[in-house]
């Protein structure tokens, strides 16, 4: 079956001597693996459109049954120059692009999701602070995702809890004064209303927020317990570790 869609490569692996392996988020047919074979080798028909973080118009075929489809052909819609040429740009676009792996997992295609991650792509590489980004980001995608960050009501009782920072990521948020327990986490006033202010303005509002310092990588470390209280088993993120080894050099 000859299909075609525009997707965002999220991750490419060297197969062979000449052929990637790409992880592509499509509009249309949700996360999908393709081979591209060739890719590698020079005068191939890929050559320089299979770059890491771009937008492309893929024509693939895909086989019942199998789980790796064939990449036949591929036209860059948005390039991503701008998130290669700066290392920590890169990072963060990395960690966005894991984001995404971590909690789109099936096949099920999601426009939102589409566009949310392209919103991130490009406000990275237009200079936009990446940990804002990052953490409205991944708020949005949680929540696309059916894990959503309740910081209104409490989680408990339902009332209306604005003037609590008790929190408990199994119960989905926030806990009011009456209902919060010995469990709970207390979380700093300034991350509840992050968290608010993210639900409700568009990505590129939210980047522009500024916290203490260390607050985003607070908020990061809750987005990801808390995604990790409601999937199974542990979230990876490989550039997790290169982001603070780059910014404990500055
Ligand atoms: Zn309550």
């Amino acid at each position: 079956m000859r299909l075609s869609t525009p997707a965002w490569i999220l991750r490419r692996i060297r197969f062979s001597e000449s052929s990637l392996i790409l992880t592509l988020y499509s509009l249309d047919y949700g996360r999908m693996s393709a081979m591209a074979k060739g890719a590698l080798r020079p005068g191939s028909p890929f050559s320089g459109s299979l770059e890491v973080f771009s937008a492309i118009e893929a024509c693939f075929s895909r086989r019942e049954g199998r789980e790796l489809d064939t990449l036949t052909e591929a036209c860059v819609a948005e390039p991503s120059a701008p998130l290669r040429s700066d290392p920590l740009v890169f990072a963060f676009a990395s960690l966005w692009s894991e984001w995404a792996m971590n909690m789109l997992q099936g096949g099920e295609p999601s426009q939102p999701a589409f566009h949310l991650l392209g919103d991130g792509f490009r406000l990275l590489g237009s200079g936009a602070p990446g940990w804002p980004v990052i953490c409205s980001g991944v708020e949005k995608l949680l929540r696309i995702a059916g894990l959503r960050l309740e910081a209104d009501d409490c989680t408990r009782c339902g009332r209306p809890a604005l003037e609590s920072t008790s929190w408990n990521h199994v119960s989905g948020g926030i806990v009011c004064a009456s209902c919060a327990g010995p469990g709970d986490l207390t979380l700093a006033p300034g991350l509840v209303l992050f968290l608010r202010r993210s639900q409700k303005a568009p990505l590129e509002a939210v980047s522009r927020t500024r916290l203490w310092k260390g607050g985003f990588r607070q908020c990061h470390d809750l987005l990801r317990d808390f995604a990790e209280a409601h999937v199974q088993g542990r979230l990876r993120f490989r550039s997790l570790a290169v982001l603070e080894d780059m910014q404990n050099a500055r």
